[in-house]
């Protein structure tokens, strides 16, 4: 049975990288009806953020990327927070000194910034490892004595590699890694407060929660052999490891990070987030109109393609055709037109019936009021053009409003001496149609500007400045029927008035 989880530390609002690492575990565990689960990872509890579990919870039920156990559901190997399982790790600290795969140390960090001060004066780097750690304050350095005096005050647990040890990652993505154990520092396990490290309480918990698979950024590789190592020490068999490509900025120079989004205008969180010291609000896709169906289709394909050039999936299809095998080694470059382009095309999907409840509150605020049957018509004339759901009021507002303003460069372009004339017959063309015909319509106006020899692109441009105010929005006629033969009377009258 296969068993993922995510694993988050709670220290901010959650990363879309960090989504699509959920996302690729999801999709796993689904296609091998596997279970997910998401584990809150708080033992350091200085970087504690108060809020960020709620967001990432709530980040995933707006996504619709369910658990199967985790912090907000419960299941059979509860707690799933680090921080409600703390008494459980010292154990594991106590059995990998106690077998010789750690020791006890007691620099003091006052101490440990002399040695790398002395280092850098040499142009070395320090660092606590087999070379040495035995010229430092430890278990392995101090007499039995001198160590059961120590223990009463502080002390970290290390690792200890062993010497002269290659150690083999075996990566799903990226085949195997191998790493001198000499070039690998004695990374803190277990500290003398009570509380495990990452690494400690991440392997821990991994195994006793059966987990099968580690899917995790790539940003965690480098702490893989420890984590390998740690299996071997304690005698488990250790899960399959699949680091994923990093997420990179639009221009593949360097991970993408919040900044990034802030300069190029798109979001980096799924939901808005408020900092609780600062204040400062980071924006969210959701916020930004952005629909969960098309965050998690662009998500999928940063890092994957099913194998061939597919673009739009369902999260069932997804599911269907996942595979690890397909996930890219290099990095995969955040790109904002191809966001916006999957979020129109999940946009185009929804019914117009769906969008015009939601524009309809947009309508209400601005204090319109008028009958969903019409608001349903005006999203299906403009929807096609449409990236997000506020777009829909700056594309339709004169169906609804009188302009105030003419397109300066329209007017100049397009607006001649005799044009207040013919479109005062225009508008009487379209008066006498009763009840107004559309097609009938059409056809008079057609004529008319035939019989007159007037230019078409001219008069037509003009008809639409006076109703819409610009040369934008959808086909004239239909715009025409909306308003009412009244209403375009009006705003042809208004428009010769204020152009003139
Ligand atoms: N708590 C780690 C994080 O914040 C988890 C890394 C892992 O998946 O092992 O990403």
């Amino acid at each position: 049975m296969v068993r993922v989880r995510f694993a988050p530390s709670p220290t901010g609002p959650l990363h879309i990288g960090g989504v699509r690492t959920c996302l690729y575990n999801y999709l796993f565990a689904k296609k091998l009806g596997g279970k997910l689960l998401l584990r809150i990872e708080d033992t350091d509890q200085t970087r504690f953020v108060p809020g960020a579990e709620e967001y990432i919870v709530e980040s995933f039920k707006w996504l619709g990327i369910t658990f199967d156990e985790g912090v907000h559901v419960g299941g059979p190997f509860a707690p799933y927070k680090q921080s409600e399982r703390m008494a459980m790790y010292k154990e594991y600290a106590d059995y990998l000194i106690e077998n010789g795969w750690a020791y006890y140390a007691f620099d003091t960090p006052e101490e440990l910034e002399v040695k790398r001060k002395e280092a850098e004066s040499e142009k070395r780097t320090f660092q606590y490892d087999i070379n040495t750690r035995n010229s430092l304050c430890n278990s392995l350095t101090l007499t039995a004595e001198e160590v059961q005096e120590r223990l009463k005050g502080h002390f970290v647990v290390r690792f200890k590699y062993p010497e002269n040890l290659e150690i083999t990652v075996h990566d799903l993505i990226r085949g195997e890694v191998k790493i001198s154990s000499h070039l690998l520092d004695d990374k803190v396990l277990f500290k003398s407060d009570g509380l495990p490290t990452y690494h400690l309480a991440n392997v821990v918990d991994d195994h006793t929660m059966e987990i099968t698979h580690v899917i995790r950024g790539e940003e965690w590789l480098p702490s893989a052999p420890l984590h390998v190592m740690l299996y071997q020490a304690f005698g488990w068999d250790a899960p399959q490891f699949a680091h994923l490509p990093l997420l990179l900025k639009p221009d593949g120079n360097g991970k993408l990070s919040k900044r990034d989004g802030d300069r190029l205008g798109f979001p980096v969180f799924p939901l808005q987030w408020t900092d609780p010291k600062t204040g400062e609000i980071s924006s969210g896709y959701r916020e930004s109109g952005y629909l969960p169906e098309a965050v998690i289709n662009m998500l999928a394909l940063l890092g994957w393609n099913p194998g061939n050039d597919q673009e739009m999936m369902s999260i069932d299809q997804l599911i269907q055709l996942f595979s690890l095998e397909k996930v890219s080694k290099s990095g995969a470059k955040f790109d904002l037109d191809k966001a916006r382009w999957f979020n129109h095309q999940y946009l185009q999907m929804k019914s117009n019936a769906e969008l015009a409840e939601q524009f309809n509150h947009q309508l209400i605020e601005k204090g319109i009021q008028i009958s969903l049957d019409k608001v349903e018509k005006v999203v299906g004339l403009v929807k096609e053009r449409v990236h997000f759901i506020q777009e829909l009021w700056t594309q339709s507002s004169f169906f609804f409003l009188q302009p105030d303003t003419y397109n300066p460069d329209v007017i100049k372009k397009r607006w001649k001496e005799d044009t207040p004339q013919h479109l005062n017959t225009i508008s009487e063309i379209l008066m006498s149609s009763q009840p107004f015909d559309k097609a009938k319509a059409h056809d008079d106006v057609m004529a008319y500007i035939q019989e007159n020899q007037i230019n078409m692109g001219q008069i037509m441009n003009c008809l639409r400045l006076s109703l819409v105010g610009d040369s934008k929005g959808p086909d004239l006629f239909e715009i025409i029927d909306f308003l009412g033969t009244e209403e375009v009377g009006k705003r042809i009258a208004k428009a010769i008035q204020e152009i003139a």
